[in-house]
Order: C-alpha cells, then structure tokens, then sequence
C-alpha cells in the first residue's frame, strides 16, 4: 500500500467506488471519469507503479478480468468492441501511478477518437529500431 494512492485509498474502502469485481489479487470498478458508458479500470490490490514493476503473475490475473468483463460487457452493456488500454509513466499520459488497465466499451460512431497518428516507416528505421531493441 502506498500512503498517498487513490487507488490504494480505493482497495482500503476509504474512497467509494463502483465495483464491478473483485478477488483477492484484483479489483475492478467503474473510472469516474468514463469515456464510455462502463469504461472499467482493473488494479491490482498491491500497490505496482505500472508495468515496469507489476510481477508478471499479477499482470496475467489483470489481463485475465478483463478479457471476462469485456465478454460480459459485449453481451449485457452491450458494446461492438473493446479498447484495452494501459499508460505507463507520465510522458505516455499515466496519471494514477498505480497499475490498471482501462477496459473502454466501445460502439460505432461514439465519438470517442483514439486513433493514433502514426509515421509511416522505412525498412531502414525499422531495422535500427530492431537492432537496439536486440542488441
Ligand atoms: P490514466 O490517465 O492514469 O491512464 O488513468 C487514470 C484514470 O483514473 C482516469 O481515467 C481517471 O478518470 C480515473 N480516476 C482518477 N481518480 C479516480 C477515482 O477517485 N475514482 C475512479 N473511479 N476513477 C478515478
Ligand atoms: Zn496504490
């Protein structure tokens, strides 16, 4: 637990939430905040900055809730799709330093835009980009 987490303060009780599940390694509840009608957050209920300290174990049981939610989501909500989402450290806009994944219920024409603008890349770049990435 880490003194000044809100989701930490969330798992302790201390702050409501909209649960929508929980065991005894996971929690999952409603983001105030939702892009989407459901728009979930899954956490662990120890405290992991994100996913460059989340045991692997645990990472498996988060990834394992949502894929559950996002069934139950398509069939009851119901939504066409989902966008799994997870941001990790402040230049790639994580702003609760306490692991979750987004679940994102997502529709056709919701006005939700998460498209990402992207460069295309010539077999160059890629190959120095593989070289570092290996070496
Ligand atoms: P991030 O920007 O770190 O990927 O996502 C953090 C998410 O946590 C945001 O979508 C935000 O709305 C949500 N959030 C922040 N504080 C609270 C809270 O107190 N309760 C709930 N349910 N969600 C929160
Ligand atoms: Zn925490």
């Amino acid at each position: 637990m880490s003194e000044d987490c809100i989701f930490c303060k969330i798992i302790k009780g201390e702050i409501p939430c909209k649960k929508v599940y929980e065991d005894n390694d996971v929690l999952a509840f409603l983001d105030i905040n939702g892009l989407t009608q459901g728009h979930t957050l899954v956490i662990p209920k120890q405290h992991y900055v994100n996913i460059f300290d989340i045991p692997e174990e645990i990472l498996t049981k988060i990834a394992k809730v949502a894929k559950k939610l996002s069934i139950i989501y398509k069939e009851k909500l119901p939504c066409s799709g989902v966008n799994l989402l997870n941001a990790n450290e402040s230049c790639a806009h994580q702003s609760v330093f306490h692991f979750h994944l987004h679940i994102i219920p997502r529709n056709e024409n919701d006005g939700v835009d998460l498209d990402f603008p992207g460069q295309q890349r010539t077999p160059a770049e890629l190959d120095a980009v593989l070289q570092k990435i290996k070496n």
